[in-house]
């Protein structure tokens, strides 16, 4: 039987925070009458996109192992929303008795009413939106939020019964002094949520942040924040790793921390290259096909465009151009679908893997990347060899995507 995570990209957010480049939607957009019953009605778009890929994939019989809900911001939507959808599921997929069912939610549009709804509907686990505790620092980056709503989303997430509570970090955001980033993380031990998702900043194309960057002159009247330098970003994340080893947390991926037994499968099942269908614009899937083919499409991060492809029962391959990786061209112009090829398959299968605490077999490694590069990277402190296996060390996870792109075949 095949096992399949979901993935439900939830396009709508209540504001644009400054960082940001996920595909979403501030409601303040949604002005008019088609659009605001498009928010409404937008899991009846799921539905219908369930039932292409059902069709078109055969997953009639798949067993979910995990469903995410990430956005965007899923709390800003209405119970029935999410009823619609899982009740959904539940009649055309098998959910596994312990899938784990998460939502990201924001701490300012999760009250308690809302977190019980989740509950009932069998939703175990919470990722919650902190990205910092400072009032400042959150106002530069453009979130909505402060230091309380996070301490009553989390109050009222135990209150309806959620033993499994992941709280997202951003190290180094505008303003985030070394002070008030011991803070943040004071504030986080205080909370000691069982998950812990620490993403350092990387100001994006797309993003607010990007635009100010790269022309200081495009906003004359917003007060250009104090970006934070990549070495200092590199101390904080140093010390963050330090602090949550000490109290226990295992890191078990360069940028997760969980304590015992509260590693987010969905995460897992990502890294072990398991199979997930992304629904929702922008969203993306990895599916294994007859005949061993594997192919990764990724939707267009457009709601009016995507809505067309739905409607016309349109996905992906009848509309996408085949588009090799890095291959420059736009991605909002289509969906976006590509079967990996021998080469793309090991590169997965070194970097992936490479990504997590236990990274991956060194005699598998040597074979595919060479020992040259290997012994290098362990001489140089980046990479460590522990019962049998290669991982990176910590200064080795600060430059990741430095050492994947070396031993990519
Ligand atoms: S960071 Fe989250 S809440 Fe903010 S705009 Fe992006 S998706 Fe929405």
């Amino acid at each position: 039987m095949k096992e399949l995570s979901l993935y439900i990209h939830v396009p709508f957010c209540k504001s644009k925070c400054n960082y940001c480049n996920f595909y979403s939607i501030p409601l303040t957009k949604l002005k008019n009458t088609y659009n605001s019953n498009l928010m409404k009605f937008y899991w009846e778009l799921l539905i219908k996109e369930i039932e292409i890929n059902i069709k078109k994939y055969h997953l009639e019989n798949a067993r979910i192992k995990s469903i995410y809900f990430g956005g965007g911001t899923p709390s800003a939507m209405p119970i029935d929303f999410f009823n619609g959808l899982i009740g959904f599921i539940g009649e055309n997929f098998q959910i596994a008795g312990d899938a784990e069912i998460t939502t990201e939610v924001n701490p300012e549009s999760c009250d308690l009413e809302k977190l019980y709804g989740l509950k009932a509907l069998g939703f175990n686990r919470l990722s919650i939106g902190a990205q910092s505790f400072d009032g400042g620092v959150l106002k530069t980056a453009g979130r909505i939020h402060n230091k309380n709503d996070i301490y009553l989303a989390v109050n009222n997430a135990k209150k309806a019964g959620f033993s499994n509570i992941s709280l997202d970090l951003i190290i180094g955001l505008p303003g985030q002094t070394k002070n008030i980033f011991l803070d943040d993380i004071n504030h986080i031990l205080d909370i000691a949520p069982e998950h812990i998702s620490a993403y350092m900043l990387s100001i994006e194309e797309g993003s607010l942040f990007y635009k100010i960057n790269n022309d200081k002159n495009c906003f004359p009247i917003y007060k250009s924040p104090e970006f934070i330098s990549e070495e200092k970003i590199a101390d904080y994340y140093i010390i963050l790793c330090e602090v949550l080893r000490v109290q226990s947390y295992e890191h078990y991926e360069i940028s997760n921390f969980a304590k015992k037994g509260y590693q987010s499968r969905h995460n897992i099942n990502y890294w072990n290259r398991g199979e997930y269908l992304g629904l929702g614009p922008s969203a993306s899937s990895f599916l294994k096909l007859e005949g061993g083919k594997e192919i990764r499409k990724t939707n267009v991060p457009d709601l009016e465009k995507y809505i067309r492809n739905i409607s016309k029962d349109n996905c992906e391959e009848k509309n996408c151009r085949i588009k090799k990786r890095n291959s420059g061209q736009n991605k909002n112009d289509g969906d976006f679908a590509e079967i990996l090829t021998e080469n793309d398959k090991i590169n997965e299968e070194i970097f992936l893997p490479l990504r997590t605490f236990h990274g991956i077999n060194e005699k598998k490694l040597r074979e595919l990347a060479g020992s040259e590069i290997i012994d290098r990277f362990i001489k140089e402190g980046l990479m460590q060899n522990f019962k049998g296996n290669i991982s990176l060390t910590l200064r080795g996870m600060l430059v990741s995507s430095e050492i994947f792109a070396h031993i990519m075949v």
